[in-house]
């Protein structure tokens, strides 16, 4: 069974991805050592990635999520394909903040902070497409919600839970992105904000799903045949890095004879870790001479 539904209602107002994308954030959480406020923080935002990965169109297409904020998590990235890969990586994982006095929930929004949220689209052209806002809430699925509005002027709505379970790791995660079309019945949308701002905690509901099929009932019990939506298409997100050992010897050429010589004569080696994948890859002093050789002079 995929993960990932994309929907649109019979009236052909909204469009919907639903996710449950448990598997993704707690792959995330366990390769960075997140703790739970870090791991929730690090699964929305690979989450909404991981959708927004689906909505672009060619091959090639390629999307990063940047996260720069003043809370103790400091950085988030996530970076996207359309085959539903994505890898993530948040500055620092270690963040354990007090739950939320007034819900008992992981106060995300409090190891975020304010800042900015940044969307890169890299879409084969000259210039990759950026859209960036300031965080509203730090929360991430209402920043979300708050940059496809004003950099996308694309009316949404996000919902994005992740849930510890008491031996922190992810016991439940996912969310949904809806979309309003351009044709959307007034009627339609009322019912749907109604809907929406009635609609118990995401995760709550991802707990009771048994798959994202039953997560897509929940979330739209009671609606009105016509305003309810009907699946398109079934898709995957999931981990996946693309890091390589060619990656790391470019990134290795690419930081020029001065630096490359001090690694050299100094460490006799290099050890370098993906920050997405914290796999390790080591240079002996004889592979640096000739990736040294590949160089420029400058
Ligand atoms: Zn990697």
């Amino acid at each position: 069974m995929n993960n990932t539904l994309i929907a649109v209602d019979k009236s052909g107002s909204y469009r919907v991805y639903v996710t449950i994308s448990t598997e993704l954030a707690e792959q995330a959480r366990a390769i960075h050592g997140a703790e739970p406020v870090a791991a929730a923080a690090l699964g929305r935002t690979v989450t909404a990635a991981g959708i927004m990965g689906l909505m672009l169109q060619a091959d090639g297409d390629k999307l990063t999520v940047k996260i720069g904020c003043d809370g103790p998590v400091r950085e988030i990235l996530a970076t996207a394909y359309p085959n539903g890969a994505v890898k993530g990586y948040i500055a620092d994982p270690a963040v354990d903040l007090p739950l939320r006095e007034s819900d008992g929930k992981l106060d995300v929004g409090r190891a975020v902070g304010s800042g900015t949220l940044t969307v890169i689209k890299d879409l084969g052209l000259k210039e990759p497409y950026v859209g960036r806002v300031d965080l509203v809430s730090g929360e991430i699925a209402e920043d979300f919600t708050n940059y496809f509005y004003i950099s996308e002027q694309q009316p949404s709505s996000v919902a994005l839970g992740v849930l510890i379970s008491p031996d922190r790791t992810v016991a439940a995660a996912g969310g949904f992105i809806l979309q309003v079309l351009p044709d959307a019945l007034d009627e339609c949308l009322d019912r749907l904000e109604m809907q929406l701002r009635h609609l118990p905690p995401i995760t709550e509901l991802i707990s009771q799903a048994s798959d994202v099929r039953e997560l897509m009932d929940l979330i739209f019990l009671g609606m009105p045949d016509l305003y309810s939506p009907e699946v398109l298409e079934e898709r995957n997100i999931f981990w996946q890095c693309d890091c390589s050992r060619e990656r790391m010897e470019k990134a290795l050429i690419s930081i020029g004879r001065k630096d490359l010589r001090q690694l050299i004569e100094e460490d006799h080696g290099a050890e370098l870790t993906c920050q997405f994948c914290r796999r390790q890859y080591n240079f002996s002093e004889e592979e640096l001479k000739k990736l040294f050789e590949e160089a420029s002079h400058e």
